[in-house]
């Protein structure tokens, strides 16, 4: 199977011997694997090829896994036949680097897992994922537990993988076990500025963020916060008195306004000062997960970023295609944290990104086993929190952004560029030579129907808030290095393999 040939990030000189050890045994091209391309040389030809200065016609010629060069106008014919692969006019992309995905591996593989998540990312034309630090028993707020996540991880993944460290109380003042987590390989830290909802990953305040930007200065790595601040924690009681329908998901919308994300923000901004240039933990970064309020805490965000701060700030899919006022009663497949708000606001957050100031979009992928859902209850104040959405988001975000005129290169910048730099993945997120050969080939008019029929390689594909809906763009190809990793045949290949994904 091909997933031998996937990595762990990070790639460099931070892990220990062992790991780059199978990174470099792994790498080598092999035909006895079905999704090994049969050659280490090869052209992916197109009409549409993302490159950063612009869509253009040509080939991408990669070599041993990475990209050696773009020819521009080049035609089949001028290439050596049988090395070259023609996607005619479909669009030749980065691989998405997906930021922001629970995997919950090791302990809670019930709810999703390596194997299962990263063939989902291959599937969507995501060619490196970041997991983050909590959902997994243990949560990775340490080197031992980082251990544990990597060990994990090892023969499942299907796409580069890297990962999150947790920041949290009973780390952040200890800086030995703060720079032993960060020496062990872990991509930056996140906290949460509320309760996280799982017992060994607590909420941070502004004095462990501040203390922990100190420590990540020096490794010039992110701080990655959940913000929204719990303003009044006896307001969700009176709603648990029966006083509100908990099927209602208005219901569950008031127990998360918009008031919650601004209060954690400014608080944030507070320390956000410390990341400016001269600053006292320069060098270190800030960056808001999944904004919900393109509102007021928004407007926060643009002020802090005009003083200087390092500062940059996430959405995802699900806030930009479903609005608050199309949930049905009951249907907690929508339910996560901070809500999906109104349609009002949705438009707001397609403005922002369209004009930047949003930075870059990440899935959230955030599932958990169906009962936790309570599918068949319906109470939003109950159910477990997240949305299920790994293998949709390129057509997700395509599907509802081309009403809003989004381009291919905007795509490629919120979804490749952008987030591999926050991950500091240097060699990821753009189609240019000397970079990995990490592409996703798609067809944007392709539409299709999240039904029964379609395969999904999520866990569980009941509970994702995407089944049922009509989507376009197609992903035909997923390119890593020197593999196909989806779908698992490749021409030349075709015959002899039958471990296809
Ligand atoms: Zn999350």
């Amino acid at each position: 199977m091909e997933f031998l040939r996937s990595r762990i990030l990070p790639l460099l000189s931070l892990l220990a011997s062992f790991l780059l050890l199978y990174i470099r045994t792994s790498s080598k091209p092999s035909n006895s694997l079905c999704s090994l391309l049969p050659h280490d040389e090869y052209w992916i030809l197109s009409k549409r090829i993302v490159t950063p200065e612009g869509v253009t016609s040509g080939a991408v010629e990669v070599k041993g896994g990475t990209i050696v060069s773009v020819v521009e106008g080049v035609q089949a014919g001028e290439l050596p036949q049988g090395n070259v692969v023609d996607y005619g006019d479909a669009v030749v992309m980065p691989g998405l680097v997906d930021v922001h995905a629970h995997l919950d591996e090791p302990g809670k593989e019930e709810w999703e897992g390596f194997s299962s998540g990263t063939k989902a990312a291959a599937a969507g034309g995501i060619t490196t994922l970041i997991d983050m630090p909590l959902n997994s028993v243990p949560s990775t707020v340490s080197e031992e537990t980082l251990r544990l996540k990597v060990d994990a991880a090892q023969q499942k993944i299907y796409v580069d993988v890297g990962f999150w460290g947790g920041l949290v109380p009973e780390n952040a003042f200890n800086k030995t076990a703060l720079e032993g987590l960060l020496n062990a390989g872990v991509l930056g830290l996140k906290s949460f500025m509320c309760p996280s909802g799982i017992n060994d990953f607590p909420m941070t305040d502004k004095n462990h963020i501040k203390e922990g930007l100190q420590t990540l200065a020096k490794y010039k790595r992110p701080l990655l916060v959940h913000a929204e601040l719990q303003l009044d924690p006896d307001s969700s009681i009176e709603l648990n008195d029966g006083l509100e329908n908990p099927q209602s998901y208005m219901t569950y919308l008031k127990t998360r306004p918009t008031s919650m994300e601004e209060a954690a923000i400014k608080e944030l901004l507070d320390v956000a000062e410390d990341t400016k240039l001269g600053g006292t933990a320069e060098g270190a970064h800030l960056h808001v997960v999944h904004l919900s309020d393109a509102q007021t805490s928004l407007d926060l965000i643009k002020e802090a970023k005009s003083r200087g701060a390092s500062l940059t700030v996430e959405t995802c899919p699900h806030y930009l295609a479903f609005s608050a006022e199309e949930i049905q009663d009951g249907d907690t497949r929508y339910k996560c944290a901070p809500p999906i708000r109104d349609a009002a606001n949705k438009e707001k957050l397609w403005k922002a990104l369209n004009e930047e100031h949003i930075d870059m979009l990440s899935s959230d992928h955030s599932p958990s086993a169906p009962e936790l859902k309570l599918l068949n209850e319906g109470d939003f104040l109950r159910a477990w929190g997240g949305i299920s959405s790994l293998q949709f988001v390129l057509p997700a975000t395509w599907s509802y952004g081309r009403r809003y005129g989004i381009t291919l290169n905007q795509l490629a910048s919120w979804w490749s560029e952008r987030p591999a730099k926050l991950a500091g993945q240097d060699l990821k997120g753009a189609i240019v030579s000397g970079n990995h050969a990490d592409i996703v080939v798609w067809e944007p008019d392709a539409e299709f129907e999240l039904d029964e029929n379609h395969y999904v390689h999520h866990k569980h594909r009941n509970i994702s808030a995407y089944m049922g809906k009509r989507l376009s763009g197609k992903v035909l190809a997923t390119y890593q290095n020197s593999k196909k990793a989806f779908p698992g045949t490749v021409a030349g290949c075709r015959n002899h393999c039958d471990k296809a994904l």
